[in-house]
């Protein structure tokens, strides 16, 4: 009996989703620790096509509590709209719990995000919009809206009253909008948590017991390492810890519990958004790696925007995990570079004084730093139908061994296509 963390090794969109969904068949609870509906996960079941933003990725599964940890930026409005479509699309209704102490994205910060987009115009970060960077500011101002006060009127209206203070300053004399008020905000909000109520309840708790118990519990990462704000490529980074290290805090268990940590890195690199990213690929090499990716080329699950690709990145990802403290890799997209004749891979970075260097450099020095590529033989045939390590062509099992020996950590799972069953366990 385990406490899991599926969490990225790079910039994120490694296919973490598919692992979820696939390990939540053996798990009593899948937890969503950070982050809001900033990200998707794509999912191929036999239900069809998903794409979670809001909900953990245990809901296919009846067997499975699915949590919104403390740590998550809860949009109620997509949190619902969610729920909604994948019981509409012919999933039996899942088991939700909503941690008391989650803090709510408010329309506010949906619109700050936004305005200050427009602001920064080319200097900007990249933002999915979703008012992540507000919320989070707001959070750690202690303006935040927990869960809970969505119960309570009163509560509710003081504390909106606090939080607009300072924000219409913003909006009238930083962005030039009209000030909002409390009363445009409150009876949506108290609507939302009379929804919410039979979800509400202290999930700290739920998932403490359930550890002391010994159930199986699966904590669920969004993005990667690499957008970590503290260890990631920051400030082109998201606003809360991705990293298995905040499962603890963001989930509710307790520091020792996580006994297993499991690494997603796709057998390329992609990325969204802005930022230093030294593997990039152009033009045609990239188009034609892009459409090949994923399960309809590269694009954003949540934004649309195409993704920026690049070949597997060995320096980034043996970083990503290490600062992950992966205890195992999940290998995804395997099945993707079997169009090429040889596959080139990053092995180092040379950075702008000349010198090379294996190590992942802080964002000043990304910047100018290039990569050093070597080349494998690829093995140009379809390895979607492989379900063993042995059924892999001879050059596919080198690539998978060249990676496992670049990163020091066991490739334990191979995914060779989108489907939940194109998946080998090594
Ligand atoms: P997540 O946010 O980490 O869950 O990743 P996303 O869902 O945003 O992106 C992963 C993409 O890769 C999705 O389009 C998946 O359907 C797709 N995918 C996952 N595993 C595989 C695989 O082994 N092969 C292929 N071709 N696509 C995969």
């Amino acid at each position: 009996m385990t406490v899991t963390a599926i969490v990225g090794a790079n910039w994120g969109d490694e296919g973490k989703g598919k692992m979820t969904d696939y390990l939540s068949a053996e798990s009593s609870y899948v937890v969503r620790y950070q982050g809001g509906r900033n990200a998707g996960h794509t999912i191929i079941n036999d239900y069809g096509k998903f794409a979670l933003h809001m909900l953990p990725s245990g809901v296919f599964h009846q067997n499975v509590m699915n949590v919104i940890g403390p740590g998550v930026a809860l949009d109620v409005d997509a949190f619902f709209t969610e729920l909604n479509e994948v019981i509409d699309r012919g999933v039996p209704k899942p088991r939700v719990s909503v941690s008391n102490r989650a803090q709510i994205v408010l329309p506010i910060h949906r619109l700050f995000d936004e305005l200050e987009e427009k602001r920064l115009g080319d200097r900007s970060f990249g933002s999915t919009k979703q008012g992540i960077a507000p919320f989070y500011s707001d959070k750690y101002a202690k303006l935040g809206i927990q869960v809970a006060d969505l119960l309570n009127e009163t509560r509710l209206r003081s504390k909106l009253k606090q939080t607009l203070e300072a924000k219409n300053v913003l909006l009238e004399h930083l962005y030039k909008e009209k000030p909002i008020q409390v009363d445009e905000l409150v009876a949506h909000l108290l609507e939302l948590g009379e929804q919410l109520r039979p979800y509400i309840c202290d999930t700290t708790v739920m998932l403490q017991e359930a550890h002391a118990r010994g159930e199986n519990i699966l904590l669920e990462g969004q993005l990667g390492a690499l957008r970590d704000p503290d260890h990631g490529i920051y400030p082109f980074s998201t606003s809360s810890s991705t990293l298995a290290g905040f499962a603890t805090v963001g989930a509710g268990v307790p520091p020792h519990a996580i006994t297993r940590i499991m690494a997603v890195t796709k057998a390329y690199s992609s990325c969204v958004g802005s930022g230093p990213f030294v593997m990039e690929l152009e033009g045609d090499e990239a188009h034609e790696l892009r459409i090949r990716g994923g399960d309809a080329g590269e694009f954003g699950a949540t934004t649309g925007r195409p993704r920026r690709v690049g070949w597997f990145d060995a320096v980034a990802t043996r970083y990503g995990c290490m600062v992950q403290g992966a205890t195992e890799i999940a290998l995804t997209n395997l099945d993707v570079l079997g169009y090429l004749d040889r596959i080139p891979v990053c092995t180092g970075y040379k950075l702008a004084d000349g010198t090379e260097t294996q190590n992942f450099p802080v964002t000043a020095e990304l910047d100018d730093a290039t990569p050093i590529i070597a080349y494998m033989d690829g093995w140009k045939t379809d390895i979607s139908d492989a379900r063993s390590f042995e059924d892999l062509p001879a050059a596919a099992q080198k690539y998978v061994e060249f990676i496992e020996s670049a990163i020091k950590v066991k490739v334990a799972y191979i995914s060779v296509g989108p489907k939940r069953d194109q998946l080998m366990i090594r």
